[in-house]
């Protein structure tokens, strides 16, 4: 074990309801940690008896317990990598220690890939999975193990290297700079030039693409998926109305084209002063186009 389980207090955990400040208390006990985020381990210590990591269908993790929560068995499916799979023990973590959730199903929750990437609110069962998967990231990637990675201008290496450093998804480091940087950004996610699904930051203008249209045919992002050759392009600016409402911005993409046609490619937006001045400061909820 990596951390002194001794830290670890759960009764001073089970008043806090709100999933971001639950982690920063989690990581407070913790103390300073140098890589990877234990969290099998951190499970355990609070009172998880068994986590398995396994290759199953129909879920991406399960929490079996009871609405008391005195135990609970964490499952999380290992087919997509073990990097998802800690990132989907984070999420049951949460549904077990943020105690307001209501079981989803008479044995506890059993979540899937798209409650795994929720970030609406709105009824209980949206709200509930976003919550847990702040919980989850706050967990994983604490701020102030992520600050480091959003000096200098966006860039995926950054996310990449945030994913090596924390043993996290590339798509979860990703979601995490989005998050966290002071900047305008959009992410799209794609494969075999289709859009899978894409994020903004609550400032960063309307995308004009959407899930299940092509990569716009002018984008950069389009011809580095046509080329198919793997790798991260450079960052360089293309004209803003390919990707967005607005013509009065400056807009730089980047693409990252990975295995088997997927790839994910960063939105960078220049705004205007005024728009600077509405930008909220502080942490930027994830929005999902279309769905708000
Ligand atoms: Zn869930």
């Amino acid at each position: 074990m990596t951390f002194d389980t001794v830290a670890l207090d759960r009764m001073k955990l089970s008043d806090i309801h709100a999933p971001r400040r639950l982690g920063k208390v989690l990581h407070d006990m913790l103390g300073r940690l140098d890589g990877p985020v234990p969290i099998l381990d951190i499970a355990r210590a609070l009172d998880v008896s068994e986590v398995r990591l396994d290759e199953f269908d129909g879920f991406e993790g399960m929490l079996l317990t009871t609405p008391a929560r005195r135990t609970a068995t964490i499952l999380a499916n290992t087919r997509y990598g073990t990097r998802r799979a800690r990132f989907s023990v984070a999420h049951e973590l949460g549904h077990f220690l943020l105690e307001r959730h209501v079981l989803s199903d008479a044995n506890g929750f059993r979540c899937t890939p798209r409650d795994l990437r929720e970030t609406r609110d709105g009824q209980r069962h949206f709200r509930q999975e976003a919550e847990a998967n702040q919980f989850a990231i706050e967990a994983l990637a604490p701020v102030s193990m992520v600050k480091p990675f959003l000096n200098g201008e966006p860039d995926l290496r950054a996310a990449l290297s945030l994913r090596n450093l924390l043993d996290i998804s590339l798509e979860a480091a990703v979601r995490r700079i989005l998050d966290l940087a002071p900047v305008f950004l959009g992410a799209v996610w794609s494969h075999n030039g289709a859009i899978r699904y894409l994020i903004r930051t609550q400032a960063f203008p309307f995308l004009t693409c959407g899930k299940g249209t092509l990569l716009p045919e002018a984008s950069a992002a389009a011809s580095a998926v046509a080329n198919g050759k793997r790798g991260i392009t450079e960052m360089r600016d293309v004209h803003s109305t390919i990707w967005t409402d607005r013509a009065d911005i400056g807009l730089k993409e980047q693409t990252r084209v990975g295995k088997n046609g997927h790839a994910v490619t960063l939105l960078w937006a220049d705004l205007p002063d005024h728009d600077d001045e509405e930008k909220d400061h502080g942490v930027a909820e994830l929005v999902v186009p279309g769905f708000r």
